[in-house]
């Protein structure tokens, strides 16, 4: 596989605080890998808290130092829009960056990390001049005579701790910084330990387009070690974080100790419900793009599929028959269509729910999903559960290319099946019929209800979840709310 040749960008290895590339205090370094080969690519700078604690108080004296924050606010959108332009002129190297060390198609880290990249900082870029409070008349003149002039202004949050996972690097990072940065705060990003490239090439890019030093900085580290550091970190204001829900319950927990904000968007276990009048070439299509893109490591992944029984098997056997066709590869082939998964450990998490779900009942339809390659690849898997069974694939979150497929004979009774879930961060409803698709839109828990579409995003429209995907929302115009804390002047005259 062509993996290393002479187009190979220099690989960064150290963090970004304060403008300067630093390695951990203690030299402490761990190795990050080429999902593709298995082998390593480079040495991390593995932070301590003395680490986090350096990279915070640099984020809190820029923050401090008020010239990011009372930088007028045209000039911190210029300085976001020549970000853009940065990230955009250094596609090539990003997206090869992000294709070693996540495995994705080259064709997805171009379009969607890397262009998708841009589109949000410069969507974000224009929140900085939009930032506004309101006035007011107030109802109590007291003591009699007094006048009041009362009016609120949204002020940034102050440091914003930024975590990540490693399903879509650059683009989580971006989703955080963009907004964080444009409502005036300042940031210290922790990517996930298994892909820190791009978002330490972000940096530095931030600070050749003349970011001022310390206002947007990257530690690299681990979860329990560096992500605990930083959440608990008393000069720390607001976290921002995008993973599992299993480490967002530890986070909101330790927020609500400390009084920190924090918005969480976490896992899913997104439901994709196939109406009887859908044309099943369709509905195949689209359930496969559900499940599938990503190579299924996608929060909103469709990974629970609910087909109406008349077509129930020509739609499942025909995914099945999408799934056998899929070549797996590197991801720089121009002939391969999945890549792997991100890590040696993730690929025996997928394999296990796999054969798991399989001793519970689950009737494997697809071909073996163990590739016999030095890479951490799992061939993509379609689990046909006619019987309805609470296998373990239909409640947790596999967040790999395997599918699970229920029939079901009425709207009433898949609603009940599709809102039978922890999660409730995306869904899906594939069908013309209007009256149904409204009435299935009304009733389904989901942070976003798509119809004859899945996994659509966009930084104008907001995006979380429900139930245990989440709290909060990103994107859109109620994303300032979430980067700056409101502000009640009153005046008496
Ligand atoms: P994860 O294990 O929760 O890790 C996410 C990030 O949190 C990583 O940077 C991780 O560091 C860090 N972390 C781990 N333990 C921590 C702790 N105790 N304190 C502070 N930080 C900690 O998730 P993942 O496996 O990387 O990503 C997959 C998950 O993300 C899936 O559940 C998926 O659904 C979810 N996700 C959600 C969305 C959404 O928008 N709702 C989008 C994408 C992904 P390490 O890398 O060192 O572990
Ligand atoms: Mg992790």
């Amino acid at each position: 596989m062509p993996e290393k040749n002479s187009q190979t960008p220099q690989l960064p290895h150290t963090m970004f605080i304060n403008g300067e590339k630093t390695p951990a205090a203690a030299g402490k370094t761990f190795p990050i890998y080429n999902p593709a080969t298995g082998q390593e690519l480079t040495q991390i700078p593995d932070a301590s808290e003395t680490d986090i604690d350096h990279a915070v108080q640099t984020s809190k004296a820029a923050f401090d130092s008020a010239t990011w924050r009372r930088m007028p606010p045209a000039s911190r959108e210029h300085l976001l829009l020549k970000l853009a332009d940065l990230i955009e002129q250094h596609t090539d190297e990003l997206a090869t960056l992000e294709t070693l060390n996540q495995g994705k198609l080259i064709a997805f880290s171009k379009m969607l990390e890397v262009s998708g990249s841009v589109q949000w900082l410069r969507y974000m870029a224009g929140w900085a001049t939009k930032i506004e409070g309101t006035t007011f008349d107030l109802s109590i003149p007291f003591p009699p005579g007094t006048r009041y002039n009362a009016s609120t202004k949204r002020v940034p949050v102050g440091v914003v701790a930024a975590i990540v996972p490693w399903n879509f690097p650059l683009l989580m990072a971006v989703w955080k910084i963009a907004p964080a940065l444009a409502c005036g705060c300042t940031v210290v990003l922790k990517p996930a330990e298994e892909t820190p490239l791009t978002a330490i090439r972000l940096a530095e890019l931030a600070h050749e387009a003349g970011f001022p030093p310390g206002v947007f900085n990257v530690v690299t580290g681990r979860g329990e070690t560096a992500g605990a550091a930083l959440v608990k970190h008393p000069l720390v204001n607001k976290v921002t974080f995008t993973g599992s829900t299993e480490v967002g319950r530890i986070i909101g927990r330790q927020c609500a100790d400390d009084l920190k904000r924090a918005s969480l968007e976490l896992g899913g276990k997104s439901p994709v419900i196939v109406l009887d009048d859908c044309d099943p070439k369709k509905a195949i299509e689209g359930a496969a793009g559900a499940i599938f893109f990503n190579h299924g490591q996608v929060c909103t992944a469709g990974s629970r599929l609910y087909v109406a029984r008349s077509i129930y098997d020509e739609v499942v056997q025909g995914i099945a028959a999408v799934a056998d066709g899929i070549t797996l590869g590197s991801g720089f082939d121009a002939a391969t269509q999945m890549g792997p998964m991100v890590s040696a450990r993730h690929r025996d998490k997928v394999m296990g729910m796999i054969a798991h779900g399989k001793l519970e009942g689950g009737e494997i339809l697809s071909r073996d999903a163990a590739v016999d390659a030095d890479g951490f690849f799992v061939r993509p898997t379609v689990i046909a559960n006619r019987a309805c069974k609470p296998l373990s694939v239909v409640r947790e979150e596999v967040f790999g290319p395997v599918l699970v497929a229920m029939p079901y004979d009425d709207i009433d009774e898949v609603l009940a099946q599709a809102n039978a879930s922890e999660y409730g961060l995306g869904a899906s409803v594939w069908t013309n019929q209007l009256d149904k698709a409204l009435r299935l839109v009304d009733g389904l828990e989901a942070g976003t209800v798509w119809v004859n579409t899945h996994n659509m995003v966009d930084p104008a429209m907001p995006f979380g979840g429900f139930k245990a995907s989440g709290i909060g929302r990103e994107h859109g115009k109620v994303i300032v709310d979430s980067y700056t804390e409101s502000k009640s002047v009153c005046i008496a005259y």
